[in-house]
């Protein structure tokens, strides 16, 4: 006997028929003998329209009140799939994040898990119920109610999964596994049976919607097997696990696309030491994600910063920004002490694979592919197994085509 977690997302809850076919499968696995703990997000595109809900009443409604809108929509779908269990004859009890015990950290919409006392859904399970948890929704310490930022649901799942020590954690949703890029955006692209947790993390965090890039985190660090499959399909998925030795053959194992980035440029700034150090305490003070960071010697006395961040973050960034230069002072013998520039219409492109480690020449092939396809490079940022540059938003999805033809990945992979 196995104790499975099982996330159903947003399309696979999208309506009554779903909610009973994702009951179901639960209903299935506890047949089968295992303790199933669920985890669902809100039904279809309920947390879109409760966002654009909130803009019809506020030009920028406060976060805490974000958070208690949001974590409604996951409110509904886990009294459903927990009364269609029940009306399978499978005992079953919904929790909210709350009482499921997820506790994180004060970021109104975007906390971070801290701990998850999993006493309450153990008592749930050794009396035979399946649990429904919300997924998406923690709570302070002070009771207060939290999200995990967009896609969390993934993020409850596992670290839930993490926190029962499960066997396995099921992802289902409306794709039947991870590709080799999104699906929708590269028809060509090419399910892959494997991915380790290093690949998947790196994709996730490059815009690969397919898992929320928090949750790999728990998958990693605890070593749990996560399998993305069709909630709707019985075919097996794709399994996210550690490295093996025949990961590396492939240089490339994926590509991912970016999305809706913007670009800061900070101008003539001091070289003297600590300049950088102030400027990101300050943005991560102000709760912003900063995506790539890339920074240029000017001249012996002066250097520019350039990091992307999401456009959504951009509002935030600005008093920050306009804060430090006032703060700082000019430079010495320079008129003013620097400039902020900022872009918009970015995005970006990654190729991804554990086997840029022992493979030459994977840059120059994404440069020519990138070239062919007539697309200019703006930014060029890499870690041990990625490569990503910055685009105009307008060459996303051509890049995309282009590099994942370059690379071969709609090619079964050998082996
Ligand atoms: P859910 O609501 O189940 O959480 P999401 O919409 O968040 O589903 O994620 C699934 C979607 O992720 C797919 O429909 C697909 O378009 C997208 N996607 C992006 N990159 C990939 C990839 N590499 N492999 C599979 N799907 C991907
Ligand atoms: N409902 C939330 C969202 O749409 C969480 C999730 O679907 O994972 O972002
Ligand atoms: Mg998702």
């Amino acid at each position: 006997m196995a104790l499975l977690v099982q996330k159903f997302g947003g399309s696979s809850v999208a309506d009554a028929d779903r909610i009973r076919r994702c009951a179901q499968r639960a209903y299935d696995a506890r047949r089968a003998g295992h303790d199933v703990v669920v985890v669902v997000s809100a039904m279809g595109k309920t947390t879109d329209r409760l966002i654009e809900l909130a803009g019809e009443v506020a030009a920028s409604p406060p976060k805490r009140e974000m958070d208690q809108l949001m974590a409604a929509g996951e409110q509904v779908s886990i009294a459903l799939t927990a009364m269609a269990l029940s009306s399978l004859g499978q005992p079953a009890v919904s929790l909210t994040g709350a009482q499921a015990r997820i506790l994180t950290e004060p970021a109104h919409t975007r906390a971070r898990i801290r701990t998850i006392d999993t006493s309450r859904v153990r008592q749930h399970l050794a009396q035979g119920r399946v649990v429904v948890v919300a997924g998406f929704q923690g709570v302070t310490d002070e009771g207060e109610t939290t999200t995990l930022g967009r896609g969390g649901s993934d993020t409850t799942a596992v670290a839930l999964a993490a926190a029962l020590r499960a066997d396995e954690c099921e992802i289902y949703t409306d794709v039947d596994g991870v590709y080799t890029a999104d699906p929708r955006v590269v028809p060509s692209a090419r399910k892959l049976a494997r991915i380790s947790y290093e690949e998947i993390l790196e994709l996730a965090s490059l815009g690969a919607k397919v898992m929320a890039s928090r949750s790999i985190f728990f998958g990693a660090k605890y070593n749990i097997p996560i399998h993305v499959r069709h909630a709707m399909l019985p075919d097996p998925g794709t399994m996210i696990v550690s490295e093996t030795k025949e990961m590396e053959q492939e240089e490339v194992t994926g590509v991912a696309l970016k999305t809706n980035l913007g670009r800061v440029t900070l101008t003539g700034l001091p070289t003297a030491p600590g300049i950088q150090a102030r400027i990101f305490a300050a943005i991560a003070d102000a709760q912003v994600l900063v995506d790539d960071i890339i920074q240029n010697e000017v001249s012996p006395e002066t250097t520019s910063v350039s990091f992307t961040v999401d456009h959504a973050d951009l509002a935030d960034i600005k008093p920050v920004l306009d804060r430090i230069l006032s703060d700082s002072g000019p430079v010495r013998g320079a008129g003013s002490w620097g400039a902020v520039r900022v872009d918009v219409g970015l995005c970006k492109v990654s190729a991804v694979g554990v086997g840029m480690r022992s493979h030459t020449g994977v840059a120059a092939k994404m440069f020519r592919a990138l070239a062919e396809a007539g697309v200019r490079i703006q930014n060029i940022t890499t870690s041990e197994i990625r490569i990503s540059c910055i685009l105009a938003k307008e060459d996303g999805e051509k890049a995309m085509r282009a590099v994942h033809g370059a690379f071969g990945l709609e090619v079964p992979a050998r082996g």
